[in-house]
């Protein structure tokens, strides 16, 4: 035999990695689990089991626990209890804790590994190489937060007890990225891992015992959907929150309105890889593998869909499938294997019955002549070319392995097909051109994109969704806030109701009248009249007609929505630009002061000295925004690779505000300015009781310079518009402070888009304080943080 035959026929022999560990440890326990809580297993309440499946052979792996209710409150007790001490034990004591526990991830990190190739099917390569040790790295990470959340956090406390739901394609790696965070911040945990891999989570809890964390702190409850509901719906948990499909995140969404629970949403993607035609084509077809093969495709934000520059792509499709033919699918415990096995037959049948669409659709299906064990649940890499925008296969997250592709032209072309989707998880832009690149990262509605490159991670860089891939983000400081609550808020107290004085008629008098001055709506940088042309009273406080505005209705909501969309200029809009004019906006309500006191006076009854003190307020609060415009910034990470990673905060679109009847000037200057400063275009529902000092405000609008739709005030009844501004898929965040059943409604009826909402739950808020209404509290709801990752180097 020559050696160039030799060479040809060579293949892989087996390259197994050891599993009697794993195996050994699934003895000790008999293959049967109960719930891990308060510091050790209990037996289910109900003694109901589920069975838990080996992907790679379908055989039974283990039984787990089935949780209920009772199960969910005694885990939810036991964190309860454990809180208070957990969270007084101080930051430096608990990064002890989270620094054992990434040692303790070290120590066992064979260990986990196997035991997560073999329950979820997915490579030992990966788990070994990338599970384990991002998951010890967050713990590491977070054991820093925890040292420094009394100097970096300080005007921050712990949420409470959080409810956490993760799913099966990162079981391990997503238990990292909640609860270290979580216990690093002070909160203890209740964590419900997915029904097909609930094994590395319950290993991880006995361990984390073994390694000295305290009794309660850590919480696991197995089992499935109705044991998450269990959860979401417990009274006593303060958080939520949940790594899993969207339609499963709407739901959570729709069961903890109102609720005061505060909730964070990863949810699923269709992320875009777009390859331009002066990319290093070879180095391309590598991401490639990486966005779609990777973990068989399970992957939120896995490179689905692939946009090639039209000009190279039958180059790119040839050297693609060239390389899908050398991708091997084996066994899991296989060193030598890409793919391993998909987590489930549903999961497999799924996969393939969307493929069959997608050719049933017109796409050119394409799957190598490569070798597939017998038996489990395996599935080629799939590539599908000529795939229509709009074809099921092109919107629908398949999760599976299955890329398709499609083609551009231009780069304005490859922004819109990219920004074609529901989804707004990831991206990635393959372009030598550095200008090129980085002039699409920002065009591209993603919470992280990555240039020449995909898949890249780190507990320092956040990570997280926009539009409907969810809201918070997990990792970095920004994932830090999603487990604090600030402390000026914790000491509010529900309003006190205010009874609207019967209107009295009031004869005049023979003098001469002022001149009526009806405010009407103030939509699109003009005064417009209420499409019902109908007015509502304005009452004083002695019940006298102190004046009439606009009932808005759902039209002058839509056509406030409509000119907010169109002035997207305004996002865009240097941050000097919107400082200048916030500045301005604050000379010219100066330069008004007396007037607008007297109109508070008259409007609310306050003494004119209390009035002139709110407008005097409201007018450092415009310079405290025009101040922040330019400096609440991102910041530069440095994550463990040659590169960086960008944290930008970007506006987050049109945003609805609906204020409350307090401080009816400065409540209103206090919402609308931190949203305006950072780029977003408002629709605004003042004050119901006390409409005017907003409608008066139009002018101070007019004269500063203020875009045409950036600001928009509709006047009328509150629940009503609240509603139709919660409904409207065209608002992308929702700000309710006013009663409780406006923040419920508003909650409730975000779903359709998944609005970022920030309710108050009817707590008033002291406007006057700046420590609770003023700066990084707001601003961090007004902006979105997306991280443009930056690897350089040959
Ligand atoms: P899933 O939504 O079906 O399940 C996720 C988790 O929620 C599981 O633990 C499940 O038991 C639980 N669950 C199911 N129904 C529930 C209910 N009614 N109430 C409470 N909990 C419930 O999702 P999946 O199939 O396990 O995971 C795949 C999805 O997860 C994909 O859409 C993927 O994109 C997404 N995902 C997102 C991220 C991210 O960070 N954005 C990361 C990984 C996976």
């Amino acid at each position: 035999m020559s050696v160039a035959t030799f060479f040809d026929s060579m293949d892989y022999g087996p390259a197994p990695e050891a599993d009697g560990e794993a195996r050994a440890w699934l003895a000790r326990h008999e293959a049967r689990f109960g719930h891990f809580i308060d510091g050790r297993f209990v037996a289910p309440a109900a003694g109901a089991h589920l069975d838990t499946a080996e992907p790679a052979t379908g055989k039974t792996l283990a039984r787990i626990a089935k949780g209920d209710t009772a199960d969910i409150d005694a885990a939810v007790k036991a964190a309860r209890a454990a809180q208070g001490p957990w969270a007084k034990l101080g930051g430096p004591a608990r990064a002890r804790h989270l620094y054992a526990l990434a040692r303790m991830i070290q120590r066992h990190g064979r260990l986990l590994a196997v035991l997560e190739a073999i329950d979820n099917g997915k490579p030992i390569r990966e788990t070994r190489d990338l599970d384990v040790p991002l998951a010890a790295r967050h713990f590491y990470h977070h054991a820093g937060w925890a040292q420094l959340q009394e100097r970096e956090f300080a005007d921050q406390q712990p949420v409470g007890v959080v409810g956490q739901i993760i799913p099966w394609n990162f079981p391990l790696l997503m238990l990292a990225w909640k609860v270290a965070p979580a216990l690093a911040l002070g909160n203890t945990v209740v964590l419900k891992p997915a029904e097909f891999t609930s094994l590395t989570a319950l290993l991880f809890a006995e361990l984390a015992t073994q390694a000295g964390l305290p009794a309660g702190v850590l919480n696991v409850v197995t089992g499935a959907g109705e044991t998450g509901s269990a959860l979401v719906e417990h009274p006593n948990v303060d958080k939520i929150a949940f790594t899993g499909s969207t339609e499963v995140g709407r739901l959570i969404r729709e069961k903890t309105a109102g609720s005061g629970k505060s909730l964070t949403l990863e949810l699923g993607g269709k992320s875009p890889f777009i390859v331009f035609d002066d990319a290093d084509i070879d180095g391309a077809v590598e991401g490639v593998v990486d966005a779609i093969w990777f973990n068989q495709g399970q992957v939120c934000c896995a490179g689905s869909r692939l946009l090639v520059q039209e000009g190279i792509a039958e180059t790119f499709y040839a050297r693609l499938k060239r390389r899908m033919a050398s991708l091997r699918v084996g066994a899991p415990l296989d060193k030598a294997i890409d793919m391993g096995a998909i987590v489930a037959p549903v999961q497999l049948e799924r996969i393939k019955s969307l493929v069959a669409t997608g050719v049933a659709e017109g796409a050119a299906l394409y799957q190598p002549q490569i070798g597939l064990p017998e038996g489990g649940c395996f599935y080629p890499p799939t590539l599908m070319t000529g795939v229509h925008p709009a074809a099921t296969v092109a919107t629908e997250e398949i999760f599976g392995p299955v890329l398709v592709a499609m083609t551009f032209r231009t780069p304005d072309e490859a922004v819109m097909l990219a920004n074609n989707t529901r989804y707004g998880l990831a991206a990635s832009v393959w372009s030598e051109t550095i200008g090129l690149a980085l002039d699409i990262a920002p065009k591209l509605q993603a919470g992280v994109v990555w240039v020449n490159a995909t898949n890249l991670f780190d507990a320092g860089v956040g990570f997280g969704g926009y539009r409907e891939s969810g809201f918070g983000r997990e990792g970095g400081r920004e994932g830090a806030y999603e487990y604090l609550k600030p402390k000026a808020w914790a000491a509010r107290l529900p309003r006190a109701a205010s009874d609207v004085p019967a209107l009295q008629v009031v004869p005049g008098g023979m003098e001469t009248p002022a001149i009526d001055r009806t405010a009407k709506l103030f939509v699109g940088g003009k005064q417009a009249r209420p499409d019902g042309n109908y007015s509502r009273p304005v009452i004083g406080p002695t019940g006298r007609l102190v004046g009439e505005v606009g009932e808005g209705n759902r039209k002058d909501i839509r056509n406030a929505v409509a000119a907010a969309r169109g002035a997207e200029a305004w996002s865009r809009a240097t941050a000097h630009n919107r400082a200048q004019i916030l500045y301005y906006l604050g000379e010219n309500l100066s330069a008004r002061a007396a007037e607008f006191a007297g109109r508070i006076a008259g409007m609310t009854g306050q003494s004119k000295g209390k009035a002139a003190a709110e407008v005097e307020a409201s007018i450092a609060r415009l310079f405290a925004y025009g101040a922040w415009a330019d400096k609440f910034e991102g910041t530069v990470h440095t994550p463990p690779l040659r590169g960086l990673a960008l944290a930008v905060h970007e506006p987050i679109g049109v945003a609805g505000v609906v204020c409350p009847d307090e401080a009816p000037l400065l409540a209103f200057v206090s919402l609308v300015a931190p949203l305006v400063a950072m780029g977003n275009r408002v629709v605004v529902v003042p004050s119901e009781r006390h409409p005017l000092a907003a409608t008066d405000f139009y002018q101070v609008l007019e004269t500063s310079d203020v875009p045409a739709g950036v600001v928009n005030i509709v006047t009328g009844a509150r629940d009503g518009l609240t509603r139709t501004l919660a409904e409207h898929e065209d608002v992308d965040a929702l700000w309710v402070f006013g009663s409780r059943e406006a923040s419920a409604l508003a909650e409730r009826l975000s779903v359709g888009n998944l609005k970022r909402t920030l309710v108050d739950h009817g707590l008033a808020t002291d406007w006057r304080n700046p420590a609770a209404a003023e700066g990084p509290i707001l601003l961090r709801h007004a902006v979105q943080v997306k991280n443009i990752w930056i690897p350089y180097g040959e």
